[in-house]
């Protein structure tokens, strides 16, 4: 003891202990002494988030409520947020779960079960809710008797069937034999009144029944918690950052106008990695609001009062409102205003409706039938503004200040008029060097590069579809990755349309790039999609798969996506000897296990 030094005895070692201690640091070298401090401190920690894991752990006697959220877009994901701290809040257990990481075969336990999903498009059923909605629908789907479900369906303003899908889930939830806790909550992005009503009316049933609710989850206690992350800076309250370049990457003569945006982040202590994208908060154009005020006879400066501030219609209009899009809503309650027959007509058959919103935005609309409005009429048929979501194509790790973004701008041509989208046309045509802009990080967990930099990938994308890629080879670059590289892209022009080609050739040249096909659609008489080279390169990719290849799919969901499947359902067909049937069940496999992954919108 007597020759002990003060560390020592701070230390909580029994004497032989440190003896050993002392012993083995005698033999080391001043690195192996630094490995040997980290690993000590790896195991400390590796204990201490054990322990804390076990804290979380899911009680038998507890009553459990999975909230699965299914979408990529912010609504969905931050209405599912919400109702996990509302339950929170009323002292009702609950998991917040990404339906990707749901492990659906445990249906079967679940007692309570809450579906939150967006359908897009012609009704689609997002990504992540894909393999649940199969599994549900499959002829092996179990038994759920046990289960009280509720479903509340996000409709996107493009999709023609309301909630279709919504519709779907819970007649086969029915047919499996689980209960309601409540009519299905059915809302277009108009949602808030829905959501509060529904989420008061969930809480009030699921007390209700509490007697009838016994637990039994005793898988759950094996389940780590796969709650979403979330950052510091969010859809409610955005970063402020500043643009630093935009620049127009598509030739002079091409079809499209797609622009490359960087924007300054240092300083925010914003995070990233290749796959998340930033949600943008935009500003309505000046002269379409302008002209909307005009033909409804509304003075610009005119106050109107929005979440208990007094501002001018003006300014309510460009930041709070959606003024690109059209809706049913806004046409029914438009042609009650104006008493315009011939709206009143179109409003009263629902599949003329559908036609009328889809080829009419609400300014042509206005233009058409123009009529005298208050503000508080005209705020009261629109929507809220909700922002935008870009994929980043930079990698931080690369890049370090800095987040880029490939914005197509939505253009569409209608009786000779150009109408662009609000938030690409804004980014596009009104962002300057040193513009502000309101920016958050939308994290996705569904879209990642292999953690082993060995494994082979392969890119499939078109158009803006491009943008993700750009970040994983920024990313795999800077990590001197050894897996190889594949890239598939299609643009309707080789001149025109080959986005960010510099920089695919340098990556060529390092080797990094190992293999890249390319398709332009209009480059002869014959049109070539990115799905007719993929088949060309089938057996090639096939091997690729072999090797255990993650293949990713990124831009069009309604078109480029189905086709792309398509290609690689016959891949699989063909090379793996197997019929439709299962060569479905392969790709769905692929899937399950992250191996094939698609981000489209
Ligand atoms: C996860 C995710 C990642 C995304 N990444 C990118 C990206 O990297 N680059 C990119 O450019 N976009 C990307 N998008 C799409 C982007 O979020 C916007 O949807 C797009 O820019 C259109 O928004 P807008 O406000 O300009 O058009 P809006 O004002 O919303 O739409 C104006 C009109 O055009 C219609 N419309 C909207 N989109 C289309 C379309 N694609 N084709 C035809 N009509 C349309 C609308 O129905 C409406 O009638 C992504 C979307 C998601 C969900």
């Amino acid at each position: 003891m007597k020759n002990q030094n003060m560390f020592d005895l701070l230390l909580p070692l029994s004497p032989e202990q440190l003896n050993n201690l002392k012993q083995l640091k005698s033999t080391c070298t001043n690195i192996q002494n630094a490995c040997l401090s980290g690993d000590f401190w790896k195991i400390a920690n590796q204990t201490s988030n054990a322990k804390s894991l076990k804290k979380n752990e899911l009680n038998d006697n507890d009553q459990i409520i999975s909230i699965i959220s299914a979408a990529q877009t912010g609504n969905v994901k931050s209405l599912s947020e919400r109702l996990h701290e509302y339950f929170n809040k009323n002292n009702r257990k609950n998991r917040l779960l990404n339906a990707i990481d749901y492990k659906f075969h445990n249906i079967k336990d679940e007692k309570i079960l809450i579906l939150i999903i967006l359908t897009q498009g012609k009704s689609e059923i997002p990504e992540e809710a894909l393999s649940l909605y199969n599994f549900i629908m499959s002829r092996n789907s179990p038994n759920l008797n046990n289960l009280y479900y509720s479903i509340f369906v996000l409709r996107d303003i493009s999709c023609n069937l309301f909630c279709q899908e919504g519709k779907n889930f819970s007649k086969r939830f029915k047919e499996l034999g689980s209960n309601s806790l409540l009519n299905r909550c059915d809302s277009d992005i108009e949602c808030e009144n829905n959501y509060n009503k529904c989420s008061r009316n969930l809480l009030k049933n699921i007390n209700n029944k509490e007697m009838i609710l016994q637990p039994s989850f005793s898988y759950l206690k094996k389940a780590a918690k796969s709650i979403l992350s979330t950052s510091y800076y969010t859809k409610k309250n955005p970063a402020t950052a500043v643009v630093l370049t935009n620049q127009k990457i598509t030739g002079r003569n091409s079809i499209k106008d797609v622009h490359h945006i960087e924007i300054d982040i240092s300083n925010l202590n914003i995070n990233y990695v290749p796959g998340d994208a930033i949600g943008i908060w935009y500003k309505n154009n000046t002269n379409l609001i302008k002209n909307i005020l005009e033909l409804l006879s509304i003075k610009t400066f005119d106050k109107i009062k929005i979440k208990n501030n007094i501002i001018t219609i003006f300014d309510a209009l460009q930041n709070n409102f959606e003024l690109t899009t059209n809706t049913k809503n806004i046409v029914k309650n438009y042609a009650n205003f104006t008493k315009n027959t011939i709206l009143k007509n179109i409003a009263s058959h629902d599949a003329d409706l559908q036609q009328y919103i889809i080829h009419t935005p609400l300014i042509k609309m206005i233009t058409d039938y123009p009529s005298k409005l208050s503000s508080e009429q005209l705020i009261s048929l629109l929507c809220p503004l909700t922002p935008r979501l870009y994929s980043i194509s930079s990698s931080q790790a690369a890049i370090h200040d800095e987040v880029h973004i490939t914005v197509g701008v939505v253009q569409k041509l209608i009786s000779g008029c150009s109408y662009s989208g609000g938030a690409s046309g804004y980014l596009a045509q009104s962002l300057k060097s040193n513009s502000i802009i309101k920016i958050f990080i939308e994290t996705n967990n569904n879209f990642r590069l292999p953690i082993n930099q060995n494994i082979p990938i392969i890119m499939i994308g078109s158009g803006t579809g491009i943008a993700p890629f750009r970040s994983f080879m920024q990313q795999r670059d800077n990590d001197n990755s050894k897996g190889k590289n594949w890239i598939f892209f299609g643009n309707p022009n080789f001149t025109e349309d080959f986005l960010y080609q510099t920089e695919w050739q340098q990556y060529i040249k390092k080797g990094l790039i190992t293999n890249m096909h390319l398709a332009w659609s209009q480059d002869q008489e014959h049109k070539v999609y990115i799905q007719d080279r993929i088949r060309e390169n089938g057996k090639e990719i096939w091997s690729w798969i072999e090797e255990g290849a993650q293949i990713y799919v990124c831009g069009n969901a309604y078109k480029m996506a189905k086709d792309v499947e398509k290609a690689l359902l016959d891949i699989i067909s063909e090379n793996n000897k197997l019929n439709i049937e299962n060569s479905y069940e392969f790709l769905k496999n692929l899937r399950l296990n992250k191996r094939y992954q698609r981000n489209v919108y």
